[in-house]
């Protein structure tokens, strides 16, 4: 029997396949946690409907979903063609800095113009420069002073703003570019709930874009994307600095050599739990169902892997962009993480090691939650900090239902491996709060008579609040 209830949690990203109401209505029925908004492919105007008519579906459905913003920071890309250009194998090819610059040739060799100047600085003859994920590859042939000059080695179709890699190049762009703060602005002024800042490359990347946002006075949370091998060499630092870690495979698979890809996200697990930051793993995980009404096998495993890893969240992109079957991917999505996680409950779990005594206390009631069959740990928080460290813990079984006074913590809440929100405003008497909690829990059917409830919560005692540690029976 597969459970209600679903521990891991599921991002989309907004586009044209998911954008209609009707279809949002759908996917938060279905149980999305989070929605995306991918700035690559997304104007200020779009950004503000999809928000708003987000944030309308959610009120009418009555389960409000966080919304995640994905800027763009270091990430190079093409500019606009007029029409597709067909590049062939062994055809020269430049890429240019400088609109307009002159170079040799240029009526038989084609061009577009990419974002990053610096590029002819930066760059070395012999190196690959790789278009649209890698569909198109290319080998540096000549550096020129507004252009390089490469071959093509793999052919294909480019369009218009296509993603540039470039390997091992140590990329000098700016960590958070004008427009990251154009499009971070319009969020912030709609609402938003989460950053995700594309290409960390150090800790320094995280601790600018939180400077810039606490200007703005902003309560958002911090999602490093980490995309590339500076971003792995500092990963701790990385995980440390953020408010949580996206694994961008897609960006990852060609950064670095594909077959360390698995091992780069197991250890990036690893280190979220170990420092009790949430983590998502990231892109192709249903690439298949782009076009296809069900998902290959390596993709039901490749869900599947990340949930006996313990990750927060996965997440799709593509799959409910463009895709055709993009409800059909969430309730896949739902469908694996549910029966996986009850597999999962004999693994030995390489959880947070807390010093802090507040945590300790957290880390008792999991290990009690663990050994009462089919209990429920129950929590308040104003911060998130009771919530964080108790999915930290990963608890085996028990979900933990959180209770908040804040609407945007209760989304952001969403992130949160097995986390259940629940918005209410406390009482004075944290012993009535309980009691309030409790009656809502009822009335929603989320905990019956007789349910065995482990309460990780402030408690007054002569004046002072305590941490505590609860058992109680459901009346
Ligand atoms: P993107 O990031 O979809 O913004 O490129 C995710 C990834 O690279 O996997
Ligand atoms: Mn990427």
């Amino acid at each position: 029997m597969t459970p209600d209830f679903r521990r891991t949690k599921i991002i989309f990203t907004l586009g044209p396949a998911t954008e209609s109401e009707e279809m949002l209505e759908a996917l938060i029925q279905a149980g999305v946690d989070i929605a995306r908004l991918n700035m690559a492919h997304a104007t200020h105007e779009w950004t503000r409907t999809m928000i708003r008519r987000i944030r309308k579906v959610s009120a009418k459905v009555g389960r409000d979903i966080a919304i995640l913003m994905d800027i763009k920071g270091p990430e190079i890309r093409t500019g606009d063609v007029s029409a597709p250009l067909e590049l062939k194998a062994g055809e020269v090819f430049d890429f240019t800095v400088k609109p307009g610059a002159d170079r040799e040739n240029a009526e038989e060799v084609r061009s577009v113009d990419v974002n990053y100047r610096d590029l002819v600085n930066d760059i070395r003859v012999g190196d690959t420069v790789l278009v649209d994920n890698g569909l198109i590859t290319l080998e540096v042939l000549e550096k020129h002073n507004a252009h390089i000059r490469c071959r093509v080695l793999i052919p294909g179709e480019l369009k218009s703003r296509r993603h540039i890699n470039l390997p091992g190049v140590k990329v000098n762009l700016p960590s958070l570019t004008e427009k990251d703060k154009g499009d971070a602005t319009v969020g912030l002024e709609e609402g938003l709930d989460f950053i995700a800042l594309s290409f960390v490359r150090s800790a320094a990347d995280i601790a600018e874009l939180r400077t810039w946002l606490e200007e703005k006075k902003s309560k958002v949370r911090v999602i490093a994307k980490v995309e590339d091998q500076s971003g792995i060499t500092n990963l701790d630092a990385i995980v440390q600095a953020s408010d949580g870690l996206m694994i961008a495979r897609g960006d990852l698979g060609i950064e670095c050599p594909f077959e360390e890809l698995p091992i780069i996200q197991r250890r990036a697990v690893r280190a979220c739990l170990a420092q009790s930051r949430p983590v998502i793993v990231a892109t192709h995980m249903l690439e298949s169902m782009i076009s296809q009404p069900m998902p290959t096998r390596a993709e039901i495993t490749d869900v599947a892997n990340a949930v006996y890893e313990l990750a927060d969240c996965v997440m799709l992109s593509g799959e409910t962009t463009i895709g055709k079957y993009p409800l059909e991917c969430v309730q896949i999505l739902d469908k694996i993480a549910k029966r996986i996680e009850i597999e999962d409950d004999t693994e030995i779990r390489e959880v947070a090691v807390f010093t802090g005594e507040r945590m300790k206390v957290l880390h008792s009631a999991v290990v009690l939650a663990n050994e009462i069959p089919h209990s429920k740990i129950l929590t308040f928080t104003r911060h998130g900090f009771m919530a964080h460290g108790l999915a930290a813990l990963r608890p085996v079984h028990s979900p933990i239902l959180t209770f908040t006074p804040h609407a945007q913590l209760l989304r952001q809440l969403r992130l949160l491996r097995a986390v259940e929100p629940f918005q209410m405003p406390f009482a004075t008497e944290p012993d009535a709060t309980i009691e309030n909690a409790s009656a809502l829990l009822k009335e929603r059917g989320r905990i019956v008579p007789g349910d065995k409830l482990i309460i990780a919560t402030d408690i007054l005692s002569q004046d002072r609040l305590v941490d505590s540690v609860q058992l109680r029976t459901v009346r």
